[in-house]
């Protein structure tokens, strides 16, 4: 049976579905497990169908969890959207459920599940769950179709990168037939604040980058204070280097309030999750997530991205 199939007749055989994905959501996170959630809700209307995870107060705007008591989880379906390892899945009862799904387009690194969907081709998890619903002739509440669109417009970087197909396309075109506010939720997806433009403003004025496109910076607890923004919110600003003509790829190094450095690597074309793999991290080709515990780490991380482009 195709894989699609059997996600679906699982889903029929329980009474209570509770849906997970990663910690610190993103749009496409939100949008592909409250987009499966409205997707449910809308074709089986006597389920208990809840999602759980830490209310990002960047993304409420677009989607917020329910309340899940312990109890609840005994004898259910997890579903688990847009995370490729466990340790990323936020809220870890998952672990109680009976059955445990995962649906995700990361890399397989960390295969985990009863049932596991991963479609590395996808540009999105919020794709997969359109399709979900094509395959299996479910009907899409215009809710529903509004949060996988918003999902897709996340993680393409509105149709940017190339993990946008024709597939993904297509499938966005068919999201848009339904009835949502279209213009009202892309421009608030490139909406951003008067002090995040600032903090950008300083992305660019400090930006180190090499002579072969290798480029990183730093905000340190001093400069996000100075700006008054979260680390959350330094993800408005992730894509800004990305921009600029000669740069092929970047790291942005966030310091945490315990002193060690979130590294958000980004990169054109040559895939870099590798190095991130190697610090404690991982995540898609083009786009992954890393971990440093000093500035000698910081350093090592650059050498190993400018040693990509040499030659
Ligand atoms: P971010 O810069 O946090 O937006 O992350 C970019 C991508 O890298 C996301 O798709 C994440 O799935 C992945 N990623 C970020 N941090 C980690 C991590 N610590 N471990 C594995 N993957 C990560």
């Amino acid at each position: 049976m195709e894989i699609c199939q059997q996600i679906l007749e699982q889903i029929k055989k329980y009474d209570t579905i509770i849906i997970h994905r990663h910690m610190r959501a993103d749009p496409d996170a939100l949008g592909s497990q409250v987009g499966l959630k409205e997707l449910l809700q809308y074709n089986f209307p006597e389920k208990k169908i809840k999602v759980v995870g830490y209310d990002l107060p960047t993304l409420t705007w677009l989607a917020t969890m329910d309340q899940v008591e312990d109890d609840e989880f005994e004898g259910s379906l997890a579903i688990v959207c847009d995370t490729a390892n466990t340790a990323r899945i936020d809220d870890k009862r998952y672990l109680k459920a009976e059955t445990i799904i995962k649906i995700d387009h990361h890399p397989n690194d960390d295969v985990y599940g009863d049932l596991s969907w991963v479609d590395t081709s996808s540009s999105s998890a919020s794709e997969m769950i359109a399709l979900f619903a094509e395959k299996n002739q479910l009907t899409l509440s215009d809710h529903a179709a509004e949060l996988l669109f918003a999902g897709i417009v996340g993680d393409t970087g509105r149709f940017l990168y190339p993990s946008t197909s024709a597939r993904t396309l297509r499938i966005a075109s068919s999201l848009r037939e339904y009835n949502f506010d279209f213009a009202s939720l892309t421009r608030k997806m490139d909406t951003i604040s008067y002090k995040i433009a600032k903090l950008q403003g300083y992305v660019y004025d400090y930006l180190e980058v090499d002579e072969n496109g290798a480029a990183r910076v730093l905000l340190t607890q001093e400069i996000l204070k100075r700006y008054k923004v979260t680390d959350a919110e330094t993800a408005a600003i992730v894509g800004a280097p990305g921009r600029i003509d000669t740069v092929k790829a970047w790291a942005i190094f966030v310091e945490q309030a315990d002193g060690h450095f979130r590294v958000r690597m980004r990169s054109k074309i040559t895939p870099i999750n590798e190095i991130a793999k190697e610090h404690d991290g991982g995540g898609h080709p083009l786009a992954s997530g890393a971990n440093s515990y000093s500035l000698e780490e910081n350093e090592i991380i650059y050498q190993k991205l400018k040693n990509l482009f040499k030659n």
